[in-house]
């Protein structure tokens, strides 16, 4: 049992400015950062899943189970003893609009806990109403809370960015949910996810500020942020060249996380500017998704399926988009466009040069060449021509020995079609082997070291779709072991575990049209 009870700070809420009203009720708040609001007490909580290793970086054990004290703070039960819990409040641009105050809707914070010289802060989801949840009741069901916890530590093990899970408990109590917004409205079972993160300050925190003209606040924030989380930024005191550099390292940030999904076939499916970290963090995992067959015009968001704004080939132009939204929002600590203009216009070539560089490790090379470029695109075209698995087709390419004629068989788990290839497709594909074959005769680095880089670029796990609606599938059953089982699996997906063999598969042909692993909602 943990039992360990770790301290609370109040690190954010001691710097920031409070809402004056201390009543839970939804309403526009004006001049306030967060507002301070206390879960919901659930009624028949238990603990589903935790994550010892998160567990661990906050210091508060990694044993078999988390102590009931634990239980009854990650559930919303109990408020830990010196924590005043609060929901933030921001903005954002939903689908290329601007929406207004949005805020913590549903999730509420406890503060945040340092261990080993590393400060992380606890936030509870669907853990009931805070003043920002509009029209929605501040609860989350166990289907989408699986989704987050598993994604969370899936992403996190796939070596990108992002907020981690701590716990998965679920609640006793129903919530209704209209999953397709189409009028079939259902009682669904209700769960809370206890993520922890740096912070999960977002584009939309600065924006808010930024919208209602709150320019001390904002500067407050932008502060607070720089002093906690970007401290080697500043030289004698924050100035504007610090708020260009701090905007600088989160272009950065923001592009590195943006390869990492691409690498991986990950598509976030609501990349609005209040779900984009200012930490550079996958955050809200709602309606995403990792591409089975390659294809980049896919969202998983029904809700964006005539616009598909957040398709796998677009967000990279989406991130640079949001950060001309970040840059708008803070140049009023800074009066001068010019500096973040020139940032913003170099992060394409940024961008650019790293997804090279990442195209290059997933094809084994040891450095970018400049005709590689041909190589990537027409290896796009290709994939994209018949449907074919993107995790398995990189994953077996680690394996290809150089010789054109045994193309064929190495890659037959690739294909979702089961009529045979076209003599037109073979032909490109043996042009483009001919090429790569080339290729590699370019490259420095012996052939072993080659299949390494590319198992550790190529994950052979990913959390497929219909993975995790299985083990939702399950769960709805009372059955929870295939959730720890994902958790297992994932994270180690850079290795073979051949006794998780089952589990590299391309998408099963009940899955292509299925509710939660082709298609999702923001309904969650
Ligand atoms: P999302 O699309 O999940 O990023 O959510 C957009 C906004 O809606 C955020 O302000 C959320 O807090 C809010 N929201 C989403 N679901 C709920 C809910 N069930 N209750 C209250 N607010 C919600
Ligand atoms: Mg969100």
């Amino acid at each position: 049992m943990v039992t360990t009870l770790a301290k609370f700070h109040q690190l954010l809420t001691k710097s920031l400015t409070a809402d004056l009203e201390y009543q839970n009720y939804t309403r526009q708040v004006a001049n306030a950062s967060y507002s301070f609001c206390d879960p919901i007490k659930p009624s028949q909580p238990q603990s589903i899943s935790y994550v010892k290793e998160v567990a661990g970086l906050l210091g508060i054990g990694a044993k078999d189970e988390l102590s009931k004290e634990w239980q009854a703070i990650l559930s919303g039960s109990k408020v830990a003893n010196g924590t005043k819990p609060f929901a933030m409040r921001y903005g954002g641009h939903q689908f290329g609009n601007w929406a207004g105050q949005l805020g913590d809707g549903r999730a509420i914070n406890l503060g945040n806990i340092v261990h080993d010289g590393q400060s992380l802060e606890l936030q509870l989801k669907g853990a009931g109403p805070t003043p920002y949840s509009r029209a929605g009741d501040g609860f989350a069901v166990l289907r989408s809370s699986i989704r987050e916890y598993l994604c969370s530590e899936a992403m996190h093990h796939l070596g990108i960015a992002t907020t981690r899970a701590l716990s998965l408990i679920t609640t006793g109590d129903w919530v209704t949910r209209d999953m397709f917004y189409d009028g079939h409205p259902e009682q669904e079972p209700g769960a809370v996810v206890c993520r922890v993160a740096p912070s999960f300050i977002r584009f939309g925190n600065f924006q808010i500020h930024a919208a209602y003209q709150e320019l001390d606040l904002l500067k407050q924030l932008a502060d607070f942020t720089i002093k906690n989380y970007f401290p080697n930024l500043i030289e004698k005191s924050i100035d504007k060249q610090t708020y260009i550099a701090w905007f600088d390292t989160v272009c950065h940030l923001t592009a590195d996380m943006i390869v990492h999904w691409q690498r991986v076939g990950f598509v976030h499916g609501v990349m609005n500017t209040d779900n984009m970290s200012l930490h550079g963090l996958t955050i809200d995992y709602g309606p995403y998704g990792f591409l089975d067959n390659f294809d980049p015009d896919w969202t998983p968001n029904t809700t964006d399926a005539q616009g598909k704004r957040y398709r796998y080939a677009n967000q990279p132009y989406i991130a640079h988009w949001n950060l001309l939204k970040l840059a708008e929002a803070i140049y009023p600590l800074i009066e001068d466009a010019k500096p973040l203009e020139a940032i913003l216009n170099q992060f394409p070539d940024d961008y650019q040069s790293q997804w090279h560089t990442m195209m290059a490790n997933k094809l084994g090379f040891d450095r970018v060449l400049p005709s590689d470029q041909k190589l990537f695109t027409d290896l796009e075209k290709l994939l994209t021509s018949v449907e074919t698995d993107m995790t398995i087709f990189y994953r077996e390419l680690a394996k290809f020995d150089g010789q054109l004629n045994s193309v064929s068989t190495l890659l037959k788990d690739a294909y979702y079609q089961t009529e045979p290839l076209t003599n037109e497709y073979q032909q490109a594909r043996n042009q483009w082997f001919l090429a790569y074959i080339q290729r590699l005769k370019q490259n420095s680095i012996s052939t072993s070291e080659k299949v390494r880089l590319m198992n550790r670029t190529n994950p052979k796990y990913v959390l497929r779709n219909y993975l995790t609606q299985v083990a939702i599938d399950k769960a709805h059953q009372n059955d929870y072991s295939e959730i720890d089982k994902l958790l297992e699996i994932m994270r180690q997906p850079y290795a073979e575990q051949p006794e998780y063999q089952d589990y590299y598969q391309k998408r099963p042909e009940w899955a292509r049209h299925k509710a939660g692993c082709s298609m999702l909602s923001c309904s969650s």
